[in-house]
């Protein structure tokens, strides 16, 4: 006994060495590739879900400026959004520059991003463009790049590019001037600007002339701009005087350089071709507002098992004229959540999906999160793309989407003050996500009911993909679509949702 009593501790240390160290050996082993797992996954939920319309496929249709097409890029993480478009020309002599500072811009805002790792503010990158129409093929676009890392208020940096697609080239100021080199261009351009500065109390008192003037001496950094006969100096904001101030605008009449421009110039810019116009006469948008009414007043009332199909972030030339055939196919009504940059360079895309009866909603200018921006930003912002949508379509949008569906009290106080209506949504097929016809189609059908608000995204070809089997299920199930105006109505419910 005593001996088997003195060898039992034995036998633990010997099942410990032979059981128990193994065993943790294999713990150890499993918890490092779940650990590798989770890191895996954590990869991957915070990889760039980026969409860029190469993913829709070369764009062969004309936008609404010949020989410009509109590239888009959207990246929804859990630490940034980020929006960005530009115009393109396909020749690499032109888009080399555009694409680098948008490039640079991008790679300066994930740096910070990175840097900023473990904090908890969201930050947000939104890159817009201003087109502006000089002469036949030749453009002059001006970039606003808004950094939000956090705080009160963001970064903004401007940048402009002119240039002939004829010709191949950017063109500097040079080349639009005479006497740019020997100061003089410089001396003219710097009176013209005090005149502007003593017009204006707030530039008067907080200008600091003297920065301006050292930041003028350099005119190859010049941020520049025509349009409508108007020489347009843009100053980020904090360049020539405080942050209150924002970004500096000095519009300068271009008749008053007129000693200056080059005489070739003079014949293009003054004979300066108004790029076509589609604006609906009076008459049309009439009938379209009628047209509206009466589809929306079309006997909704005996509609029991309704649904609301809604698209975002268009108009798209490869993806949404695709959306609309199936919904013709299907009878069904949709709403379009447009943006108001991708009306204007697709115009006559916009015009398609009003004509065909579907309600046109907004859904801003540039996809910026408006909730980072000033109260004022949200208004111009809104404004901008409500008169966008309103002037190509003839229709008046009543309800908002807010981009990334982010908003606080000002955006909220904004949209009420234009009489808009905020919508969200209650289901979303994460369609920008998985990019995949048969899971957009599931994601929806598993939680498909009566009254859902769909979201999904008329710029993504596999969108588009999805909705005939979708469309041909939900008929079959007996659902009857309306807009969401129709649904706001059948539910009497106002408000941001989710619905
Ligand atoms: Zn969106």
């Amino acid at each position: 006994m005593y001996v088997f009593k003195r060898i039992k501790p034995l036998g633990w240390c010997l099942l410990f060495i032979l059981f128990i160290i193994p065993c943790y050996l294999i713990f150890l082993l499993l918890d490092k590739d779940s650990k590798a797992n989770e890191q895996k996954h954590e990869q991957q939920s915070n990889e760039v879900l980026a969409y860029t319309d190469k993913d829709a496929g070369e764009i062969s249709e004309e936008s609404y400026y010949s020989g410009l097409r509109l590239y888009s890029e959207l990246s929804d993480t859990d630490e940034y959004t980020v929006s960005i478009s530009y115009p393109l020309t396909g020749s690499e002599d032109i888009d080399q520059p555009i694409q680098s500072w948008a490039d640079e811009q991008k790679e300066l805002f994930l740096t910070e991003v990175k840097a900023m790792e473990g904090t908890s503010f969201p930050s947000h990158l939104n890159i817009q463009v201003e087109t502006n129409k000089i002469g036949h093929n030749i453009y002059n676009i001006v970039f606003n790049a808004y950094h939000y890392y956090g705080g009160a208020n963001g970064i903004t940096h401007v940048t402009s590019f002119t240039f002939d697609i004829d010709q191949n080239k950017h063109i500097t100021l040079h080349d639009l001037f005479k006497q740019t080199y020997d100061g003089t261009f410089i001396e003219k351009i710097t009176s013209e600007i005090q005149k502007e500065i003593d017009a204006n109390e707030e530039y008067a008192a907080f200008i600091m002339f003297e920065v301006l003037e050292e930041q003028l001496q350099n005119i190859d950094e010049w941020k520049w701009g025509i349009k409508q006969n108007t020489f347009t100096l843009y100053f980020d904001k904090y360049e020539i005087g405080p942050g209150s101030l924002g970004p500096v605008t000095f519009k300068l009449p271009l008749n008053r350089l007129d000693s200056f421009l080059r005489e070739q110039w003079k014949e293009i810019i003054l004979t300066e071709e108004q790029p076509k116009t589609d604006e609906p006469t009076e008459e049309t948008k009439d009938e379209r507002q009628e047209e509206k009414q009466e589809q929306q007043s079309n006997n909704i009332e005996n509609y029991d098992k309704y649904i609301a199909l809604t698209f975002d972030d268009g108009p798209q030339p490869n993806v949404t004229p695709r959306i609309l055939e199936t919904l013709e196919e299907y009878d069904a009504v949709a709403t379009f959540f447009m943006l108001g940059i991708q009306v204007e360079y697709y115009p006559d895309i916009a015009v398609l999906v009003a004509d065909q009866g579907h309600e046109i909603a907004s859904h801003s200018t540039a996809h910026s999160d408006l909730s980072l921006l000033h109260k004022d930003e949200i208004k111009k912002d809104i404004l901008q793309s409500n008169q966008m949508i309103e002037d190509t379509t003839g229709v008046k949008p009543v309800l908002f989407r807010p981009p990334y569906g982010s908003y606080n009290n000002d955006v909220q106080e904004v949209v009420e003050e234009l009489g808009l209506t905020i919508i969200l949504w209650s289901i979303d097929s994460l369609d920008w996500k998985s990019r995949n016809a048969s899971t957009v189609y599931a994601t929806i059908m598993d939680d498909v009911e009566v009254g859902a608000n769909v979201l999904m995204h008329d710029i993504h070809p596999t969108t588009a993909d999805a909705l005939p089997e979708l469309l041909e299920t939900l008929t079959n199930e007996g659902y009857q679509f309306v807009t969401v105006s129709q649904l706001l109505e059948l539910k009497k419910q106002f408000g941001p949702g989710p619905f």
